[in-house]
């Protein structure tokens, strides 16, 4: 038995698999609050799985690199849809063994899977107003407004 998890970006030109293990742990979420992925993103963190890098491929199209820089000049490869602009993965020059895969992006059945929020990485460029998440006083609508 393996545990797999499916994502696709927005216009599904691209879609992905990840098959683990199943003596590995479930993959645990990952916020980044770093500005590059504020930008990236265009939210106010990124969330994230992180997996190995041999778990995942994908299985229609190909996304787009664009080569970022982190605030210790290294190389983060960061790939996304050409066509509709989701965010796919990232992954700092020197790491071949993980890959970081924008858990947003996964089905929804894939992503109820995921485990819990375990890190948050970049915690001093935290913005503010998500001290706010989960707390009282923030207006709660299911659906749009
Ligand atoms: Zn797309
Ligand atoms: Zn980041």
């Amino acid at each position: 038995m393996s545990q797999s998890f499916t994502g696709s970006c927005l216009c599904k030109n691209i879609t992905y698999r990840i098959d683990l293990p199943a003596s590995e742990p479930v993959p645990e979420i990952v916020l980044c609050h770093c500005t590059n992925c504020k930008h990236y993103t265009g939210s106010g963190f990124s969330a994230n799985i992180i997996v190995p890098q041999t778990s995942l491929n994908f299985t229609e199209g190909t996304p787009k690199l664009y080569l970022d820089r982190n605030d210790r000049g290294g190389q983060v490869r960061r790939t996304f849809c050409a066509n509709c602009g989701s965010p796919l993965t990232s992954q700092p020059s020197g790491e071949d063994r993980m890959i970081v895969v924008k858990s947003g992006t996964l089905d929804d059945e894939s992503r109820a899977n995921c485990g819990k929020l375990s890190m948050e990485i970049y915690h001093q460029r935290k913005d503010r107003w998500t001290d706010a998440l989960g707390q009282e006083g923030v207006q709660r609508i299911n659906g749009m407004w």
